[in-house]
């Protein structure tokens, strides 16, 4: 599953009630590089870790990335030339980096990177304060069932699906029933139709005799079912029951190995490193904040390092592009001033000027 989602059924309500603070949280957010640069000071005293470049930068390079004198300089550009750049209306600003600290994740002690870890999270929260399960969902079994279909494609081409396959089949009784060739015709624009139509009918059919037509709170119980794994059980755990969870999909790989959080690459291992640098209460938040950060900025090929607000953070700084009107035009969804993945998306995010995806076939 390329994706991922959260905001379900019973702990909807916690969704529900979040979405109503995110406004406010939105107003108390101002200047969060300017908070990043002011934080990175104390901790990296007290933790021999990061110095804020203010003029002269030491000369200590990261990695094989920038010299750090060439990310202060480009970062001071980048705050300069992100006031100049009016983008379409971005939801929010994308970011602007005012200063960069340099920090070194080659020897950094455990407590720094706790720190560190933690701060990257906090700043993400006050980039994307509305962020959520990108996955259009009603009752936990859709949840299970969209999370199944998103393996090798877009949330955006899943939720533009599931729309025609729940209203035919709403429960778990009537998808295990179904015609697969008919399953195959609704579910074709996923891509491995007739793969998914098996999974999601052998799902429901798991569902149906052993678990009552209930999709189970468990993760022992998930992970039996049929085309179910850790992620996926996560994903609706977390999401659809509120129960923490640390969804590893590409994005938190790439994302976590490029702040150096971790140097696992199992997925499991992954998930076990990184949930030990927060407290078990920030897992699915946090899993939110890594994925939209690699889907709107931080993105595979060419990450938008020059409009991304927690450079000051990142050891990577410079794997991407570095010129801030260069970066502007590589942010997608919302922060690029383009609709979300979601048909039907939060309140908070609508609230924010997000825009609804549109339906399948829609120009
Ligand atoms: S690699 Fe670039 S875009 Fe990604 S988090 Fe680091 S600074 Fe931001």
């Amino acid at each position: 599953m390329g994706e991922h989602a959260s905001g379900g059924s019973s702990k909807r309500g916690k969704s529900a009630k979040k979405t109503a603070s995110a406004p406010e949280k939105t107003s108390q957010r101002a200047a969060p590089v300017k908070k990043a640069a002011e934080e990175a000071a104390p901790a990296g005293k007290a933790a021999g870790e990061a110095a804020v470049v203010k003029k002269a930068v030491p000369a200590r390079s990261v990695g094989k990335k920038a010299a750090p004198a060439k990310r202060a300089a480009a970062a001071k550009g980048a705050a300069k030339k992100a006031a100049v750049v009016k983008k379409a209306a971005p939801v929010k600003k994308a970011a602007s980096v005012k200063k960069i600290a340099v920090r070194p994740p080659a020897g950094e002690s455990p407590t720094a990177l706790v720190r560190r870890a933690r701060r990257i999270n906090r700043e993400l929260a006050e980039v994307y304060p509305y962020a959520h399960p990108e996955l259009d969902f009603e009752n936990p079994f859709q949840l299970l069932v969209a999370t199944v279909l998103s393996a090798q494609t877009t949330d955006l081409r899943v939720n533009q699906t599931t729309p025609a396959l729940f209203a035919r089949y709403p429960t778990p009784e009537d998808l295990a029933a179904a015609n697969p060739e008919e399953v195959e015709e609704i579910l074709r624009p996923c891509g491995f139709f007739r793969a998914k139509t098996k999974s999601v009918i052998g799902l429901s059919r798991a569902l149906t005799e052993d678990f009552g037509g209930e999709v189970p709170g468990k993760l022992e119980d998930l992970v039996k079912l049929p085309g179910v794994g850790r992620k996926t059980a996560f994903v609706v755990l977390g999401n659809a029951f509120g129960r923490p969870g640390i969804t590893v999909d590409t994005h938190f790989q790439r994302l976590v190995r490029r702040w150096q959080w971790t140097e696992e690459t199992d997925p499991d291992k992954i998930e076990a490193a990184v949930g030990a640098l927060f407290p078990k209460s920030d897992w699915t938040d946090l899993s939110h904040h890594v994925i939209w950060h690699g889907r709107r900025i931080c993105h595979a090929r060419k990450p938008a390092c020059g409009a991304c607000p927690i450079a000051p953070l990142c050891p990577a700084y410079g794997e991407g592009e570095t010129d801030p009107e260069k970066a502007q035009k590589l942010l997608k969804y919302e922060k690029g001033g383009f609709p979300g993945q979601r048909l039907k998306p939060p309140q908070a995010y609508l609230d924010a000027g997000g825009k609804p995806a549109p339906p399948l076939g829609a120009a």
